[in-house]
Parts: structure tokens; sequence; C-alpha cells
């Protein structure tokens, strides 16, 4: 066993853990588990612990099921929501390996995130990244079913008591902070019911596992305050969506390659042609960041999230951001339009490929638009040279499929299995009547 191997152990011991749940994601970004006894945690460590993947979304096909699963130790924590009468549990997320093999597998979401950072470590980059997830909370009903009713009716930053979910979040970010979150800051974000918890900033594949984390933590305490808390981008129309913006930085020998203090926008050559490669890449991206049915209803002008492919240093209506850095270290870029739908392995990875791209292929950076897109025509557009994203999930899958670099990010395995489901879930949609069909067409016709 290895020295974190080993503290894993002591602290199993210390905690008085009675199961271990081990973690790991499907394609689509759920988060699945097998729960063990804690006293095969050293077996888990030393033979992994074998499950069938035939029945994980994306996985594999029946003939060839057999998965093991590798804990990474470095991910510990115990589950704060478990109460300890009951004995406590803790969970770890795992790697998947194929059994054929021995070899990772390569339709582990986990997987084709650790080869975008591969690609960027050839270059000589670190990767930091950090989300900024919005939620909505809503009511349950008697049955204990989700509604879209919020007990609440603040709006952005507002305090108690109208913001009566102001004892929830505070809950939730205990619940955080008990499994090791660094949590910067909350907030009443723009809509009735919606919020938005930010948390340090990490490496890439640590970001990643928390944002799986943090959905998680966030459903499970609002589930005890007989809360639903949601992901979905957008569950009320007419009002602001939920995004999660996503921050990235590189880091070259320790030293932030994003900053130039000698650069008009502080951003290094680098910075720039990351932002071109994102830009590029954006359409295939949006399949990606954005991968329902419904993150194209949020995706819309007037709610804050982006419509346009374009970049700013200061307005939220580009689909990139330079957000103010108040040292050299903290430079980065803001990419506004992921949703918290979205799976933030294949996301992320996404994301780098495409701005790595743009860094290999020294892609020119368009100049920033500093004024509000939402006011633009399609002549003004036109003029400045800005496309918009994919409108719906079908043109969204498209663009990745034309898109090599994207498409290719994702491996042999993940890029035709992705590209199935969700062309699957887009026709699903289309034969569908909706609620707004009936009431606009069945009394008319
Ligand atoms: N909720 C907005 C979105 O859909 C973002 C609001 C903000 O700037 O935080 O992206
Ligand atoms: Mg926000
Ligand atoms: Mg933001």
């Amino acid at each position: 066993l290895t020295a974190a191997e080993e503290e894993v152990l002591d602290e199993i011991e210390a905690e008085d853990i009675d199961f271990l749940r081990l973690q790991f994601t499907d394609i689509l970004g759920t988060v699945k588990n097998v729960s063990v006894p804690a006293r095969q945690a050293e077996k888990a460590f030393t033979e992994g612990i074998y499950f069938d993947g035939s029945s994980i979304e994306g996985f594999v096909r029946i003939q060839e099921s057999d998965m093991r699963l590798k804990p990474d130790p470095d991910t510990f924590a115990v589950l704060p929501w478990q109460k300890r009468e009951d004995g406590a549990s803790a969970r770890m997320i795992c790697d998947v390996i194929d059994t054929s093999t021995g070899e990772p597998f390569e339709g582990d979401p986990r997987r084709v995130l650790k080869n975008a950072l591969e690609r960027a470590d050839d270059l000589g980059y670190t990767v930091n990244a950090a989300p900024e997830p919005e939620f909505f909370l809503f009511e349950e009903d008697e049955d204990g079913r989700a509604t879209t009713e919020t007990g609440d009716h603040g709006g952005y930053f507002d305090l108690a008591p109208k913001d009566l979910a102001s004892d929830v979040r505070r809950d939730i970010i205990y619940g955080l902070e008990d499994m090791g979150f660094e949590i910067e800051a909350s907030h009443h974000e723009v809509a009735r019911g919606q919020h938005e918890i930010n948390f340090e900033y990490d490496d890439a594949l640590s970001t990643a596992d928390n944002v799986g984390t943090f959905r998680t933590v966030v459903r499970a305490i609002a589930a005890q305050h007989d809360q639903h808390a949601t992901f979905m981008p957008k569950p009320i129309p007419r009002i602001n969506g939920s995004g999660m913006h996503t921050h990235l930085s590189l880091f070259e020998d320790g030293e932030n390659a994003f900053h130039d203090a000698d650069d008009e926008f502080d951003l290094s050559e680098t910075a720039h042609s990351f932002i071109a490669g994102i830009l590029e890449h954006a359409p295939a991206i949006t399949a990606i960041a954005n991968p329902t049915v419904n993150s194209y209803k949020r995706l819309v002008p007037g709610y804050e999230a982006p419509v346009y492919v374009a970049w700013s240093d200061r307005n939220r209506s580009a689909l990139i951001r330079k957000p103010a850095a108040r040292v050299p270290a903290a430079s980065r870029v803001e990419l506004r339009s992921p949703d918290p739908s979205c799976n933030p392995y294949l996301a992320f990875a996404a994301m780098i490929h495409a701005g790595l791209d743009g860094i290999e292929q020294d892609l020119e950076c368009p100049d920033p638009v500093r004024e509000n897109i939402y006011d633009f025509d399609e002549a003004k557009r036109d003029e400045y040279g800005i496309d918009t994203l994919p409108t719906n999930l079908g043109e969204a899958v498209d663009a990745l499929e034309e898109d090599e670099v994207i498409y290719n990010a994702l491996g042999d395995h993940v890029g035709p299995k992705f590209v199935e489901a969700k062309r699957q879930e887009f026709q699903d949609y289309l034969v569908d009547v909706s609620d707004w069909e009936l009431d606009r067409y069945l009394e008319t016709f």
C-alpha cells in the first residue's frame, strides 16, 4: 500500500467508518457508487472492486462487462449527512480499469480529463479550474416530489427574511466544509429560489471531482430540509437559468502563464491563443458543456447567459470574460456557457483541448467586444464577425461531430457513445408534444 492508502485505512479506523462508497461517473456525469463494507478497503486498494459495467450508461456492451474500480486515496471523505448512530460512511472517487487489458478504461470520463491534462503537461502546463455552479431550491409536495415552487422570493444578494432559503444554504455550506471544501462565498442569485456557492479553485481533475461531490452534497442536504435542489439549467421560463461558469488558467513552472502586466488586458500571448482556441471550437464545446435539451432554453438573449461567440474584458453577454485579477497569479479566463447539467470531466477536457489547440496553432485572438451583444442586430454581429452558439441540442451535436479536435478529445469510446445518447435524447424531445403546444393550439384549432 502507498502512504496515502495507509492513511485512509487509519482514518477508517479513527472515524469508525462502516461503509465505503466507491464512486465514479457515467458518460452523462451521473455519480454512481458501489457500497462495500469498510473492512474491504485494503482489498479495494490492492485488487480493486469488480462491478458489472453493462448497466452503466455508455460503459460497455453486455458481453464484455467486467470493470474494476481503483479508488483514489486522495479523494477519501467522510459523508457528513450520514448519521453517526447508523454508522458513518465515507466515499472515495475511483478510476475505472478495463479488466480485459488491466489498463484504464477509455470510457471513464475521469480518464478523458486525465488525457487532456497529459496533453497540457506535454506542452509544459498544469491547469487550474474553478466553477461557479448555480442551482434552484424548490419545495417538495406532500408526496416528496419536486415542484417548481420556491419558499423564498429573494433576488440578487438579498438578505433574510426574504431569503428563507439562507438556512438551507448555510447547512449546505457546513456540509461542504465537512467534506473538505474551501468555500469562498455564497449568495442568492438573480432568480427567486436561485443560489450560488463558490469554492476555491484547484487543479482541473480535483475540481471536476469536486463538482460531482458538490452536486451530491447540495441535493442531500437540501433533501434533509424537504427541499429539492436542482441543477437543471432552466427550470422556470423567462427568468435567469443556472450556469456553471468555469474559470481556467494555465501554469508553467509554477507561474501563471496567462499573466502579462504589459498587455492592455493583463493577458499573455498564451492566454490570447487559449481564448482564440475556445472561440474557434465553441460550437462543439457547447454539445458537451450544455448537454441537455433544456440547456438551450438557458442560452437565449437577455438572461446573463451567453449566446454569441465573443470575448470581453468586462461585459457579461460575451461567451468568455476576463475577470479582474487582484494578483498576477489569479489571471484567468471565464467561460460562461457551461451549465451544471454537464459532465464536468468531459466539459473541462473539451475546453482544455480547445484552448491548447489555440496555443499549438497559434490562433489569432479577435478584439474583445465591450458593448452589450444582446443589443446587436444581425448586421452588426456580421460587421463584428460574431457567430451564434448552437440553438438546440441537435445543432450542437452536429457541430461536435464536425469538429475533429473536440470529438477526438472524447476518445474512441466516449465520443460515439455520447453522440448516440444525445441524438436519441434530442429525437425523444422532437417527437414529444409539450404543454406549451397544448395551451397554444388545443382549443384554437
Ligand atoms: N445565471 C446566469 C447564467 O445563466 C449567470 C449570472 C451570473 O453572472 O452569475 O449564466
Ligand atoms: Mg452567478
Ligand atoms: Mg461568473
